[in-house]
C-alpha cells in the first residue's frame, strides 16, 4: 500500500534489487598486468566501457575493490597507482568510489579479499548495505569477499580462475559484458511490466515442500500482500511452521498435495474433491501457483479452475492450455526468492515501499502462539555460535562424526557452541553436542529456533530449512553446502555466507536425496579448522 502523500511527504520508490556495482580492477576491469604501475600498460577487457556505462544509465553507481599488495611490497608508489587509475577512468568514466587494500598477506588486515572489509567500505561510501551490491570479480576470493559481507557475487573467469573457484561461485557469466546482462536482467525480472491500477481482492497463493521452501517463497508472497487485500497460503504439513512465521498472510490451509512429495502417495479422489471444496470456498479473485523448478503447478491449476479461481499465475515451461492466465518463464539458477518475486511481478504484484527484497519472519514472532515452557525457548544469553547438524534430505546433510568435530573445533577456539534438531533428531543431536557443545536438539519448535539463531553470532548449517531462518533473521551463515542443486538458486540469500564444501564433487547438479557417491565425500571432507576460519571471516573478533 502507497504511504499517504499528505504533508507533502513522497512515498519512497519500491526498492530494486540492487544500488550498487562493485568490480575487482585486475583481470575483471583491465587486463591483469602484475604490480602495475604504468597508465600506459592500462588495457581494458573487451566492452568494458559500454558495459559500465550501461550500469550508470540503469541508476546503479560503481566502486572498485581491489587488493594492490604491491604497495605494501614497495614495487610501486602511491603516486604511480593514482596515475594507474586515472588513467582506468580515462578510459572506462568515472567509478563513485575506489576502495584499496594497500596490505600484503602478512599484515592480517581486515581489507585484505577474501575478507570483507573492501565490500563493506565500498557500501558505506557509496551510502548503501552490502546486500544492495553485487561484486563483479575474477577469482574465487572476490566471490568469498562478496558473500562473507552479504553481496552477490558474479564471477567472470579467465584462464588463470581455478575450476574449482568457477564451481563455487554462486553465479559465473562469459564475460564483463555477460555479467552486466545477467545483473540488469535480474533487476527487470522482479519489477512488474504492468502495475495493477488497484488492490487485488483475495488471493490464494500456494508453497508445497518444506520449511526452506516456503521461507524462501517469502518475499514474493510479501509483494502479493502488498497488493492484495487478503492473502491466503496453500502449504504442505512439512511447511506449515515455516507459513506461520511469514509476514502477509492472513489464513493458511494446510493440505498435503500427493502429486508434490517423493515419495508421493497415490491420488485419492476423495481427498481431491475436498481440497477442491476447500478452495472454492476461499472464493479468491485470484491465485499465485509457486513452485521451484523442478515442479509442475498444472495439476494444482487444474484444481483451482475447478474450484472457479478466474485469474491464475504460475511458473510453467510445459504448454498449460487454459490453466494459466499469465505463465512466465525463469531461467534455471536464479535465486528462489528472486524467482518467487519474478512470479508475483509477472502477476502484476511488487514489493512494498522500504520492503527490502530479501527473507523476514513476522514482527511478532515469539510475542504469542508459542505454548512451550519458556525455559525451553528462551534465548541463552551472551554470545554463541549454533551448529545445526540435521538435514531435511540426507544427501544435504554433513556426517554426524564431522559435526562433532566441528563442534570440538570451534569450542577449542574459544567459542560456546549451542547444537539444534528438531525432535526426531534427538539422537543425532546428542552425539554432536558431546564433543564440546550444549545440546538443544527437540527443545524448540521452529519459532523457538528462529530466535536462538536471530540471538547467534554463527549459525553452522546444510542447505536445509535452518540456512533460510538465518537468512531471515540476518544471522550469518557457514553453509556447508552440498553441490546436489546450485548455490546461486539455493544459497541462503542476502545475508553474510561462508560457504564450505567440495563444490565440483560428483554429486553435483543431480537432486539426489541420498547421496550417489560412495563416502558422502562433497560434505565428509569440510575440514574443522576451514569451519572455524570461516566463522573468523564472518564475525571478526
Ligand atoms: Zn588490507
Amino acid at each position: 500500500m502507497a504511504p499517504s502523500a499528505a504533508g507533502g511527504a513522497r512515498p519512497e520508490p519500491t526498492p530494486g534489487l540492487y544500488d550498487a556495482v562493485l568490480l575487482d580492477r585486475d583481470g575483471t576491469l583491465v587486463e591483469d598486468v602484475p604490480y602495475n604501475g604504468d597508465p600506459e600498460k592500462v588495457r581494458p577487457v573487451p566492452g568494458a566501457r559500454e558495459a559500465l556505462d550501461r550500469l550508470r544509465a540503469a541508476g546503479l553507481r560503481l566502486a572498485v575493490v581491489t587488493n594492490q599488495s604491491g604497495l605494501a611490497r614497495g614495487y610501486f608508489t602511491e603516486a604511480q597507482m593514482r596515475a594507474v587509475h586515472a588513467r582506468i577512468e580515462e578510459l572506462l568514466g568515472p567509478f563513485d568510489h575506489w576502495a584499496i587494500c594497500p596490505h600484503d598477506d602478512t599484515d592480517g588486515c581486515s581489507c585484505r579479499k577474501p575478507a570483507p572489509g573492501l565490500v563493506h567500505e565500498a557500501a558505506r561510501a557509496l551510502g548503501t548495505a552490502p546486500r544492495r551490491c553485487v561484486l563483479v570479480g575474477d577469482i574465487g576470493r572476490d566471490m568469498t569477499a562478496a558473500l562473507a559481507a552479504g553481496a552477490t557475487g558474479v564471477l567472470v573467469p579467465t584462464p588463470v580462475t581455478r575450476p574449482e573457484e568457477v564451481a563455487a561461485a554462486p553465479t559465473a557469466a562469459r564475460d564483463l559484458p555477460a555479467a552486466v546482462d545477467e545483473i540488469l536482467r535480474r533487476m527487470r525480472a522482479v519489477r512488474p511490466v504492468a502495475p495493477r491500477a488497484g488492490r487485488a481482492g483475495t488471493v490464494l497463493v500456494v508453497r508445497s515442500d518444506s520449511a526452506g521452501d516456503v521461507l524462501v517463497t517469502g518475499p514474493g508472497i510479501r509483494a502479493v500482500a502488498a497488493g492484495a487485500r487478503r492473502v491466503v497460503l496453500l502449504c504442505g504439513p512439512r511447511g506449515r511452521a515455516a507459513a506461520d512465521l511469514l509476514p502477509g498472510v492472513d489464513e493458511i490451509i494446510e493440505w498435503p498435495l500427493p502429486w508434490i512429495d517423493a515419495p508421493a502417495p497415490p491420488v485419492d479422489p476423495t481427498d481431491v474433491h475436498a481440497l477442491i471444496d476447500r478452495l472454492t470456498a476461499v472464493a479468491a479473485d485470484e491465485a499465485v501457483i509457486f513452485t521451484s523448478f523442478h515442479q509442475s503447478p498444472l495439476p494444482l491449476a487444474l484444481l483451482l479452475r475447478m474450484a472457479g479461481v478466474p485469474r491464475i499465475s504460475a511458473i510453467s515451461d510445459d504448454y498449460p492450455g487454459s490453466l494459466l492466465d499469465v505463465r512466465h518463464r525463469v531461467p534455471n539458477g536464479v535465486p528462489e526468492p528472486e524467482r518467487a518475486l519474478s512470479l508475483a511481478a509477472a502477476a502484476g504484484f511488487a514489493l512494498a515501499a522500504g520492503d527490502e527484497p530479501g527473507l523476514r519472519l513476522r514482527a511478532d514472532l515469539g510475542r504469542s502462539g508459542d505454548s512451550r515452557p519458556p525455559a525451553a525457548t528462551a534465548v541463552p544469553e551472551g554470545g554463541y555460535v549454533v551448529v545445526h547438524p540435521g538435514s531435511s534430505v540426507p544427501a544435504r546433510a554433513c556426517p554426524a562424526h564431522r559435526c562433532a568435530e566441528i563442534v570440538a573445533a570451534l569450542a577449542a577456539d574459544g567459542h560456546r557452541v549451542l547444537v539444534t534438531g528438531g525432535p526426531d533428531e534427538r539422537e543425532l543431536t546428542a552425539r554432536v553436542a558431546a564433543a564440546g557443545g550444549i545440546d538443544l536438539g527437540g527443545t524448540t519448535d521452529l519459532a523457538g529456533l528462529a530466535r536462538i539463531v536471530a540471538g547467534a553470532r554463527c549459525l553452522v548449517v546444510g542447505n536445509t530449512g535452518p540456512a533460510h531462518l538465518a537468512a531471515a533473521v540476518g544471522t550469518p551463515v557457514v553453509s556447508l553446502f552440498a553441490p546436489t542443486v546450485p548455490f546461486g538458486q539455493w544459497g541462503p540469500y542476502r545475508v553474510p555466507v561462508a560457504r564450505l564444501g567440495d563444490a565440483g564433487a560428483a554429486c553435483r547438479d543431480t537432486r539426489a536425496a541420498v547421496c550417489p557417491v560412495a563416502g558422502h565425500p562433497c560434505l565428509t571432507g569440510v575440514d574443522p579448522p576451514a569451519v572455524v576460519a570461516a566463522v573468523r571471516l564472518l564475525v571478526p573478533g
